[in-house]
């Protein structure tokens, strides 16, 4: 009973019966034996067309009433002698059986009794029907006793049993062989489903997929997937198929509007098999798109317990509605979308970040070049030499001052140990004294650039990495050579000073002291005052100098006063004054006979000659000419002090005009100076448009040129 029960729930029982085949072994008995036969269920959904192929029958209902007279319902039924009478004699025995739990009523028919006229006249005029027709047609009808009929419809019932057995046998098979059928199109699907997912990685080409095959599976008109926007708390359509794709895609459902946002809000699956008796369902989606939905499922899209979104199928093709079977089916593949929206957001995450980070790498990348480049360009343009080594002392950089300095090529020492090109044990130490000791160290040490020793300031730090450990060592060299220079110059300047200023002084000093004490005669009186006044000369002179130089090194500069003279006039004043200074020396004056007027300050120039003149005096202490001599060309006047003295090397000629040099020689050193007297005359010179060149080697003499611009004579 059991399995009845269950059976009559799957089985629609009206589909049961084959009627058809029922109703041609009706038809047969009909026809062939004259024995009409109908069989009604009790709930009346069953009910055979009653084929009686006896005369008296036709007659009987070819009319309307007529057929309303042989119409018969349950309720006519004598339930206790399960007789029928309808009409004349013709009686219809009635039996049950019963089958999957439902009650049949079997009806059957036959001719049992004598002709009864009155009955037949009183049945034509109830029917409308001729009656003498009627009545020739009911003589001929066979007869047959009740015993008969009673056995001849358990025969019938019988049959009956073993047909709608049968039939409903076939059902079963059939029933099962299109469940098998869909349950494989519903695995294929969903096999096709996950082997999509993981094929494609286009979320929108996916879900599409997905629906087309869930609406063949479920034979739909129509699906569609809704997402949750749950910025705005509605929903989208992803995806929808069928014919309203376009018009759909444009539509908006509030949260809970219609059987989507229903199934969204509440998160549990729906099916709705007649929207139209659905208060939930949204007509407006309808009227938008001229779409008329009948049936939906609606399943919740889940991700992660949390719903995202819906899936829907619409309308099963042919009208019938969808079974609960076919959500299960459509929760399944909605677990499918819902894994393909994960995977594809997980995805798309992924390579969203994947292509920040890239961008943020490589900007960080460019970034990093640009800092690179800012400081490769900042140390190879910086002044001081920088040469940096890794832990193992092997040269990792140097810029091009560096370069020049140890008179190396990066391409040749890069990646190579610093002490197989440098030779200065003092550097080589104390890259290895800085990384050890990881402090800054600072030293001077003397490298030759080509015949020179430059002295240079360096300064050793240790390159510490993040992790606090020594990666390496930078020097960075600076040139001092000048600046050493300069302050040796500087304190030879002052003791030089301090010997020039007290050597007139030492005879001022003791010849005033010696007239003030003693008398002296007036002989020796004026040969001490001429040496007083030489002397004081010498002092105004150093300190005119001194005066000099200090205004031209503040920017003050010398001022000019310029007249109109005639050159030779001036020289010939210089030489009359110095003719006779040294008794060694023997000055000569060659000039041309004619005046030469030019413009100058006079006793500018005349300072330019006292100091060329009493430098070759001074410079050749052996003695010997000394020959003055102008001359002029190209609209100058050139003034030649040649002496035969000690000279001055190649090297020095260039620095002598340099303020406080003085030529490093034994004999130069001996010969008492400041190293201020050329600078001042390069000085003047250049300011009256002239120049001074110098022409001189070792020993050789030296010979002073200068000149004048020269205004012609008039
Ligand atoms: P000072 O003579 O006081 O040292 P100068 O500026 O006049 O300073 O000269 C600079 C240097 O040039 C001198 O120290 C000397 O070495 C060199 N010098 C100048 N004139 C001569 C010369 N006629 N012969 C050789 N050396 C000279």
């Amino acid at each position: 009973m059991a399995e009845i029960e269950r059976k009559e729930k799957e089985i629609d029982s009206s589909k049961l019966f084959n009627i058809r085949v029922w109703e041609g072994i009706q038809y047969k008995f009909s026809k062939d034996l004259g024995i009409a036969i109908k069989v009604m269920s009790e709930d009346g959904k069953i009910n055979t067309v009653e084929t009686n192929f006896s005369e008296f029958y036709q007659i009987l209902t070819s009319t309307e009433k007529g057929i309303r007279l042989c119409e018969f319902s349950i309720d006519s039924i004598d339930k206790e002698s399960k007789f029928v009478r309808l009409y004349a004699d013709c009686v219809y025995y009635c039996t049950t059986t019963y089958f999957y739990g439902k009650k049949f009523y079997i009806f059957v028919g036959i001719r049992d009794r004598a002709a009864d006229e009155a009955l037949v006249k009183k049945l034509a005029a109830e029917a409308g029907v001729d009656f003498k027709d009627l009545y020739r047609a009911y003589l001929e009808q066979l007869t047959f006793s009740e015993a008969k009929l009673i056995n001849l419809a358990d025969l019938i019932v019988d049959l009956f049993n073993i047909v709608i057995e049968l039939s409903v046998q076939e059902y079963i098979t059939q029933m099962a062989n299109k469940q098998k059928e869909e349950e494989i199109a519903k695995m294929s699907a969903l096999m096709e489903a996950s082997v999509i997912i993981n094929s494609t990685r286009n979320l929108e080409e996916l879900l599409k997929i997905i629906m087309q095959s869930a609406e063949k599976v479920m034979q739909a008109e129509a699906s569609s997937v809704f997402l949750i926007d749950s910025e705005n708390n509605e929903l989208f359509f992803e995806i929808a198929t069928g014919p309203k794709e376009e018009e759909v895609k444009k539509i908006r459902l509030k949260m809970g509007e219609g059987i989507a946002g229903w199934v969204a809000y509440t998160g549990e699956a729906l099916l709705v098999p007649d929207v139209s008796a659905d208060p939930r369902f949204a007509k407006r989606v309808d009227e938008q798109t001229q779409f008329i939905t009948r049936s939906v499922i609606c399943v919740p899209l889940k991700v992660r317990n949390q719903t995202i979104g819906v899936v829907q199928v619409l309308n099963k093709i042919g009208g019938a509605s969808f079974s609960k079977s076919e959500i299960k089916f459509l929760e399944a593949l909605a677990s499918q979308a819902a894994i393909a929206i994960e995977n594809t957001n997980l995805y798309e995450h992924l390579e969203e970040r994947a292509e920040q980070l890239n961008k943020e790498l490589k900007r960080a990348n460019v970034n990093l070049s640009i800092e690179k480049l800012r400081i490769e360009s900042i140390v190879q343009s910086m002044d001081d030499g920088v040469l940096a080594v890794d832990r193992e002392n092997n040269i990792v950089m140097l810029n091009r001052v560096a370069e020049n300095t140890f008179n190396v090529q990066t391409a040749d020492v890069f990646g190579k140990f610093v002490g197989d090109f440098i030779k200065i044990k003092a550097i080589i130490t104390n890259f290895m004294t800085v990384l050890d000791a990881k402090t800054t160290m600072r030293n001077e040490v003397m490298i030759k650039m080509g015949e020179r020793e430059h002295i240079f300031a360096a300064v050793f730090t240790p390159i510490i990495s993040q992790r606090g450990e020594a990666e390496g060592s930078v020097a960075v060299f600076r040139d001092v050579t000048e600046i050493k220079e300069l302050d040796k110059m500087k304190s030879e300047f002052l003791n030089m000073v301090s010997h020039e200023l007290r050597t007139p002084l030492t005879p001022i000093q003791a010849y005033s002291e010696l007239m003030m004490v003693r008398a002296v005669d007036p002989e020796k009186v004026k040969n001490y005052a001429d040496i007083i006044n030489k002397e004081t000369q010498r002092l105004g002179a150093l300190i005119g100098d001194l005066l000099d130089l200090s205004r031209i090194e503040s920017g003050k500069g010398l001022s000019l006063m310029i007249e109109e003279m005639d050159f030779a006039e001036l020289l010939k004043t210089v030489y009359e004054t110095y003719r006779n200074a040294s008794p060694k020396h023997k000055i000569i004056l060659t000039m041309p006979e004619k005046s030469e007027i030019i413009e100058v300050d006079k006793n500018k120039i005349i300072q330019v000659m006292t100091n060329l003149l009493s430098n070759a005096i001074k410079y050749s202490p052996e003695g010997g000419e000394v020959k003055i001599e102008m001359t002029e060309r190209d609209k100058k006047i050139f003034v030649s002090v040649k002496d035969r003295g000690l000279g001055v090397s190649k090297e020095d000629i260039p620095r002598i005009f340099e303020k406080f040099y003085r030529v490093e020689s034994d004999a130069i050193k001996k010969i008492s100076g400041t190293g201020i007297g050329l600078p001042i005359v390069k000085y003047i010179l250049e300011l009256h448009n002239g120049g001074i060149e110098v022409k001189s080697g070792v020993n050789e003499g030296s010979e002073f040129i200068f000149w004048l611009p020269r205004i012609k004579h008039k």
